[in-house]
């Protein structure tokens, strides 16, 4: 079996964690345990609109009340802003966003949201800034990699091998400089995995566009060493009753179980009834046996 070096808990603090979220740490967890790999708590803070500390607290909590354990990344919020920070990371950015600019791959947009709805039904990106030339400088204009929605990208599957995928419509000429002149999520999330130095990238399937599009940018800055990391896309956990699973403080939030006398066993063997398995689960380690 191959052995990786490092994966990942990479949690949003843009709400309260959910039940989806423990099973993502789940299986990161128990393949992390199987290819003897380490763990890091990724935190991504750049988002300041989103982003509430309040958020942050909560995945120490969580994984906390869980004892779902790691063994790089910050202890707590102090920590995590003191050291850990995306914050942090700025110049690392800058430079990934330099090489993409030397590439000639970078276009500026001062497209609206509004005007991409109008545009196109899906509200997907159209090209309609590529050819402008707008100036990189310009304020208030995002950067787009131009990336093709017919394009071939190949990635390395953890049980498949080398799967072959099409960037979805959503990500055309996917964005990787904000208009308000921030690194976006895609960019930072290859350069934050290059810096810590993860080779196994496990996430929902919902993700699965996002390894696409991260491992075309990654394809173009040096080193170039994250498109050959290894993915594991897993099935999301779905609410039996058709709720949707949301980051708000709701009935799903781990917080709200937590808070209303639930135990960590009580959590375990609620997701275990929501995949179905025959036997009630009460611990982190007895979900080896469905990974
Ligand atoms: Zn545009």
């Amino acid at each position: 079996m191959k052995n990786f070096k490092l994966t990942r808990y990479a949690p949003t603090p843009s709400g309260f964690l959910h039940l989806g979220n423990v099973y993502s740490f789940i299986m990161t967890y128990h393949l992390a345990k199987k290819h003897q790999a380490k763990i890091l708590l990724r935190i991504d803070d750049l988002d300041k609109e989103r982003v509430k500390n309040r958020y942050i607290q909560d995945i120490f909590d969580t994984l906390d009340f869980l004892e779902l354990p790691y063994d790089i990344g910050p202890k707590n919020l102090k920590d995590f802003t003191a050291n850990f920070s995306q914050n942090k990371r700025m110049a690392q950015y800058s430079k990934s966003l330099n090489v993409l600019k030397k590439s000639q791959l970078l276009f500026a947009c001062d497209c609206s949201r509004n005007k991409m709805e109008k545009m196109h039904p899906k509200g997907y990106y159209t090209g309609f800034c590529r050819n402008k030339k707008l100036s990189l400088e310009q304020k208030e204009t995002s950067w787009r990699l131009k990336a093709d929605m017919h394009q071939d990208i190949s990635i390395k599957d953890l049980n498949e091998g080398h799967i072959v995928g099409k960037l979805p419509g959503i990500l055309t000429d996917f964005i990787v400089r904000r208009k308000d002149g921030l690194p976006a999520y895609q960019l930072t999330s290859v350069v934050d995995d290059l810096h810590f130095g993860v080779d196994l990238v496990v996430r929902g399937k919902d993700l699965f566009g996002s390894t696409l599009a991260q491992v075309f940018l990654s394809e173009h800055l040096d080193p170039n060493t994250f498109a050959q990391n290894t993915f594991y896309h897993h099935y999301l956990l779905q609410d039996p009753n058709n709720q949707k699973l949301s980051k708000s403080a709701g009935a799903s939030s781990i917080q709200f179980m937590r808070k209303s006398g639930k135990k960590k066993e009580d959590i375990y063997r609620m997701i275990g009834e929501w995949l179905g398995v025959k036997e009630p689960i009460k611990s982190l380690e007895e979900f080896g046996r469905y990974v």
